[in-house]
């Protein structure tokens, strides 16, 4: 079934529709996500329909402010605590016991919620006008790259949801840095908006999940954030002359290379620059017609490692 998509700024339609159970896409400083009523579990099947996601991905609960997050989880640990102190409002993600209140289908039937307070004032504002914190995915179809604009929502979603608040383009530009807790030691799970250098210090050496992420297969999430055009990973040069017969275009961080296109992230050299520009040279990209995009691997430092993250994830949907 098919609605008419309406891109505006108009808040109090957008939470009418939110109270009425649908759905809105909603600006916030990583990527732009869809959103439902955390609490309606009916509301939120349609985030997974209009996604076509699979109900094994969980999804992140945006909470409004403190008291909310006790509303969600059953307990929050003290370098949890001193996390949300520091980063929040901001791109990071806990992963912390599920109150009750949540539905299963939230968090695809874990025992843990995935919480975070977002740091853009638009939905900020929406949350302080309903009720309810808002569960919400990237508003982009499963497995494709990540929505920075309203345009990019409405390019992809149009027809699937009614409303699109449009909060301009996205100031982070990746998706949150996800943290969980494992034995009582905190665990990576996703690199993101917060480098994980800054998590250390303030919490001190943070691990690498023991655990699946996901109570799946984890090849099956490798390729995930993917454009339709194959993606190489890896030193430019030679992998433009191993393609040699082929249109390019390349994504690299500050110098441009000998092929048909060139996205050139931060001419500076300022990582920040490059990952808020990421997602949408990867559509402009795949929008260009080429046979191969060709992406450099970034230093592996601060935003550099959410880079390399979804770049290798990009890449993994061919070669894996
Ligand atoms: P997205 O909002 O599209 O970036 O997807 C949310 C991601 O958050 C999921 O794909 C998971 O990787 C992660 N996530 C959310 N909730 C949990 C949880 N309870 N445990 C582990 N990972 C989670
Ligand atoms: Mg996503």
């Amino acid at each position: 079934m098919s609605v008419t998509t309406v891109i505006g700024t108009d808040l109090s339609e957008a939470a009418r529709l939110l109270r009425g159970g649908g759905l809105v896409a909603i600006p916030t400083e990583t990527v732009y996500g869809l959103a439902a009523n955390a609490y309606d579990a009916e509301a939120v099947l349609r985030i997974f329909e209009a996604k076509q996601r699979p109900a094994f991905d969980p999804l992140i609960v945006h909470v409004r402010d403190r008291a909310q997050v006790d509303e969600v989880v059953r307990a929050v640990p003290p370098e949890a605590q001193a996390l949300m102190d520091r980063f929040w409002p901001g791109p990071l993600t806990l992963v912390l016991p599920k109150a009750s209140r949540v539905p299963d289908l939230v968090t695809s039937g874990l025992d843990t919620v995935g919480v975070r307070m977002p740091a853009h004032p638009l939905t900020q504002e929406l949350l302080r006008a309903v009720p309810f914190p808002l569960a919400a995915p990237s508003a982009n179809p499963f497995g494709y790259v990540s929505p920075t604009t309203a345009q990019h929502v409405a390019d992809q979603l149009g027809g699937r949801v009614p409303y699109i608040l449009d909060g301009g383009p996205c100031t982070v530009g990746v998706e949150s840095t996800i943290l969980g807790w494992e034995d009582g030691t905190c665990v990576l799970y996703r690199p993101g908006g917060v480098p994980v250098e800054d998590i250390e210090a303030v919490i001190g050496r943070v691990g690498g999940g023991k655990r699946a992420v996901l109570p799946v297969a984890p090849g099956m999430l490798a390729s995930h954030y993917a454009p339709r055009t194959p993606v190489l990973i890896g030193p430019v040069p030679a992998l433009l002359a191993r393609h040699a017969h082929q249109r390019a275009v390349v994504i690299s961080f500050q110098q441009r290379h000998q092929a048909q296109g060139n996205e050139v992230l931060s001419p500076a050299g300022d990582l920040h620059e490059a990952a808020r520009g990421l997602f949408a040279a990867l559509r402009r990209a795949d929008a260009s017609g080429a046979d191969l995009i060709v992406a450099e691997v970034f230093p592996d430092e601060g935003l550099g490692r959410a880079i390399n993250d979804r770049l290798r994830r990009a890449a993994a949907k061919r070669e894996g």
